[in-house]
C-alpha cells in the first residue's frame, strides 16, 4: 500500500533517540556482550530499513520475524547478521543461504522435513531455539538439542548460536523468570558441542536482569524507548520515546447545543462549543475505544468525541483554531505528553501493539541527520 503523505498525519521517527537509547542500555550492561537490534514488524513501526541503516555501526546484528523481513534488510544493503526469530520452514533454505541469513531452528521434526524435501543444510547458518518456558517453539530437552546439533553439524551446517526467550522477565514476580533461567543453563551446561552465541536476553532482561546475559542481548521495545512492562516496573534509567504521531485539524466548527456527533451519534454537545475533525482513524491504527481519550492542541488536552471512523476523527476544542494546527496524538506539546504506553493503559493492552498497529498508511518521516 502507498502511504498516505499528500494528508497532515504522520509518524515522526527520531532515529538519535533510537541511538541514544542503545547507548544507554550498552552502557548498563555488562562489557564484552553482543547488541542483537530486533527490527521485526517495520522495527516496531518505526521503519526497519532506516532504523536498521542508522545503527548499523551501534549494533552487532539484527532480528527479524521471517524471511521476507529479513530479505528486506538484505536488499537496503545491510550486511551484518541477520537472524530470524521465527521458524522459516525448510523449502526456503536455499534463499536464506543465497541471502546470507541466519535461521533458527527449532525441532526435529523441521530437520525431518528439510531432509525429506532434500533442503542442502550445507553451508547454512543456524541458531537452536530452547523453549525453556514460553511454550511457543523450541526444543524442550538437552537429547534433542544434541541432537539436533548433531544432525546439523554433519549435514555441513554452521550452528552459530543458541537462545531462549524469557515469558516473564518485564514482572516484578522472579520465580517463572528464574525456572527458565536454571532450565536453559542447564541444557547449556549440558551441550556436547556448545555453540558459540549465547543469548536469552529481550530488553526487560537487559533492564532487570543484566546479570543474567550469556553473551548477546536482543534489544527491542527499549531501542524504541518504552517500558517493556508498562508502567509495572520502574525503567532503572531514561529512555526517550522515538516516535511522535502527529496530524492537523482539517475542518473547525461551533456545534450547538444538542448536536450530534459521528457515527451511531454517541456524543452530543451540552452546549454551545468548538469541534475539529483530525484525519485518522482505525484504518491508520488509531482504533475506535480511543473513544474518550485525549490528543494535545496547543498544549491542552482535548477529548476524542463521538466515534473514530475509518479515516477521521473528532474532538472537542477549547475555543476556535485554524485549520491546519497541529495536533499531537503522541508525543509532547509544551508540557504535556502523551505516551503510547497511556495509549495501551487506555485500550487494556501494551503499548507494543499501540505502535505496530500503525499502518503503513501513515508516513513514517525522518529527520535528515
Ligand atoms: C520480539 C522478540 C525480542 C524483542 O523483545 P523486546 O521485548 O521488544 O525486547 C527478543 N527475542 C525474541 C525471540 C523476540 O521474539
Amino acid at each position: 500500500m502507498i502511504s498516505s503523505y499528500r494528508r497532515p498525519t504522520k509518524a515522526l521517527i527520531d532515529l538519535e533517540a533510537i541511538s541514544a537509547n542503545i547507548s544507554v542500555v550498552q552502557a548498563h550492561i555488562p562489557q564484552g556482550k553482543k547488541t542483537f537490534a530486533v527490527v521485526k514488524a517495520n522495527a516496531y513501526g518505526h521503519g526497519s530499513v532506516a532504523v536498521s541503516q542508522h545503527i548499523k555501526h551501534q549494533v552487532d546484528g539484527f532480528c527479524v520475524s521471517n524471511m521476507d523481513e529479513a530479505l528486506e534488510l538484505r536488499q537496503a544493503g545491510i550486511a551484518k547478521m541477520i537472524l530470524v526469530l521465527g521458524v522459516v520452514m525448510p523449502d526456503e533454505v536455499a534463499i536464506a543461504k543465497d541471502y546470507d541469513i541466519t535461521l533458527t531452528v527449532a525441532s526435529l521434526e523441521w530437520l525431518a522435513l528439510a531432509e525429506k524435501l532434500g533442503a542442502n543444510l550445507a553451508e547454512l547458518k543456524v541458531h537452536i531455539k530452547i523453549d525453556s518456558g514460553m511454550g511457543r517453539i523450541g526444543f524442550r530437552s538437552l537429547e534433542d538439542a544434541n541432537q539436533a546439533i548433531t544432525q546439523l553439524t554433519e549435514a555441513g551446517a554452521k550452528v552459530e548460536g543458541i537462545f531462549t526467550h524469557f515469558a516473564t522477565a518485564d514482572e516484578a514476580d522472579n520465580r517463572k523468570f528464574n525456572q527458565q533461567l536454571v532450565t536453559f543453563k542447564a541444557i547449556i551446561d549440558g551441550l556436547d558441542v556448545c555453540p558459540e552465541l549465547v543469548h536469552a536476553s529481550n530488553s526487560a532482561t537487559s533492564l532487570w536482569h543484566s546479570e543474567t546475559i550469556f553473551n548477546a542481548v536482543r534489544l527491542g521495545i527499549v531501542m524504541y524507548g518504552l517500558n517493556p512492562s508498562g508502567t509495572d516496573l520502574e525503567l532503572p534509567y531514561d529512555l526517550k520515546p522515538a516516535l511522535s504521531l502527529e496530524s492537523a485539524l482539517v475542518h473547525v466548527k461551533e456545534l450547538s447545543a444538542g448536536d450530534q456527533v459521528g457515527y451511531g451519534a454517541t456524543y452530543a454537545s451540552q452546549e454551545s462549543e468548538w469541534l475539529g475533525t483530525v484525519p485518522i482513524g482505525y484504518a491508520d491504527g488509531w482504533t475506535r475505544d480511543m473513544q474518550g481519550f485525549s490528543v494535545l492542541v496547543d498544549g491542552q488536552e482535548c477529548e476524542i468525541v463521538g466515534r473514530v471512523s475509518m479515516d477521521q476523527m473528532t474532538i472537542r476544542l477549547p475555543r476556535q483554531y485554524k485549520l491546519g494546527s497541529k495536533v499531537t496524538l503522541i508525543g509532547r506539546q509544551g508540557n504535556q505528553e502523551i505516551t503510547a504506553t497511556a495509549i495501551a493503559q487506555k485500550r487494556g493492552t501494551i503499548n507494543y501493539e499501540v505502535l505496530c498497529l500503525l499502518s503503513d498508511r501513515i508516513p513514517r518521516m525522518y529527520d535528515d541527520k
